[in-house]
């Protein structure tokens, strides 16, 4: 059985936001930007809980970035944030990895966002809580590295999902990536990697 089984469908496209917490912002000395900044991982980055994040060769820095994920269940397009609700199946853990130095190298992020592996999500999708007011933590071997709450959102989950609706289509399964919070930072190989959020529990990951 898939450690992915717990997604009731097969997601067609990640979409990322970039910047969407005011203390992140905040600690890379950047304003806050006007409008959501996107862009997509693809769908063979994900793994589920308890899976390997696969160091690439070609990066010496591979970063964790604990986010909110929604997971979308019914086709949306050009919604209003009023009516988003009824549109999303629920929320999980993901874990952003990026490689870090090749996403400034590059100056655009589709390589460093999109090798196998880099996208944990997991462990299981929760309904009926606050998107917008969740604690949000990260733990590597164990350490607290992130602690914020979504409450520190630029922008809330209703917002994001109506502004990527009016972009394209989401289709059921689809997630969305919320964004990180204040400290990120650098893995490496033999680490454990977790993403902890309230309500909806804890994603383990190990760095091989
Ligand atoms: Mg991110």
């Amino acid at each position: 059985m898939s450690t992915l089984s717990f997604l009731k469908n097969q997601p067609t496209k990640i979409v990322c936001v970039g910047l969407n917490y005011k203390d992140h912002a905040k600690e890379l000395n950047m304003p806050l930007p006007e409008e959501p900044i996107l862009f997509i991982k693809p769908v063979t980055t994900l793994i589920g809980p308890e899976e390997n994040i696969i160091y690439p060769s070609q990066s010496k820095q591979v970063d964790y970035e604990a986010e909110l994920a929604i997971i979308i269940k019914d086709k949306i397009k050009n919604t209003e944030e009023k009516d988003v609700m009824k549109y999303i199946e629920g929320f999980t853990c993901l874990n952003d990895v990026t490689a870090r130095d090749l996403q400034k190298k590059d100056g655009q992020w589709t390589r460093a966002k999109s090798f196998d592996t880099f996208c944990p999500v997991g462990p299981k999708i929760v309904k009926n809580i606050d998107p917008n007011n969740l604690k949000i933590q990260s733990f590597l071997n164990g350490e607290l590295k992130q602690d914020s709450n979504t409450s520190n959102f630029i922008f809330k989950a209703e917002t994001l999902v109506s502004f990527i609706s009016k972009i394209m289509t989401l289709m059921p399964g689809d997630i969305i990536a919320t964004g990180t919070p204040v400290g990120v930072g650098p893995m490496k190989k033999g680490d454990t990697i977790e993403i902890k959020i309230k309500g909806i529990g804890v994603l383990k990951n190990y760095v091989k």
